[in-house]
């Protein structure tokens, strides 16, 4: 891939990083951080405890894609940006443009998605 194609998928992965920091990070902090008052005035610890659960399962989701943002990043420093992790096989640039956190090619994913519901049933 060439360079400047690099350098614009990793300003992209930036600035989902960036937005994804925020959003983990504000339901983090609702989670954890028992010095809110609004938390505090929820009550006893079962309460707590349950705010946090809540907020965990919130953020879930952005948890997984800023996991699949930061892997990418470090694959741009790596050199091993665009390629699939399972058959090392290129990711075509068109599921990069739409998706450039994509960690398999598009006959992979397919199969590690397959393999997930598998798993979990
Ligand atoms: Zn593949």
């Amino acid at each position: 891939m060439r360079k400047e194609r690099v350098a614009s998928f990793k300003k992209r992965l930036l600035e989902k990083q960036h937005q994804l920091l925020e959003e983990v990070g504000r339901s983090a902090l609702y989670g954890k951080d028992q010095e809110d008052d609004s938390i505090k005035d929820l009550g006893d610890q079962a309460n707590t405890a349950y705010t946090r659960e809540f907020f965990f399962e919130l953020g879930n989701g952005d948890r997984r894609l800023l996991r699949d943002v930061v892997l990418a990043l470090q694959k741009i420093e790596d050199g091993s940006f665009g390629t699939c992790e399972r058959c090392s096989e290129p990711i075509a640039e068109k599921r990069l443009d739409a998706l450039p956190f994509a960690r398999y090619c598009i006959n992979c994913q397919r199969v590690v998605e397959e393999e997930e519901r598998m798993a979990t049933g």
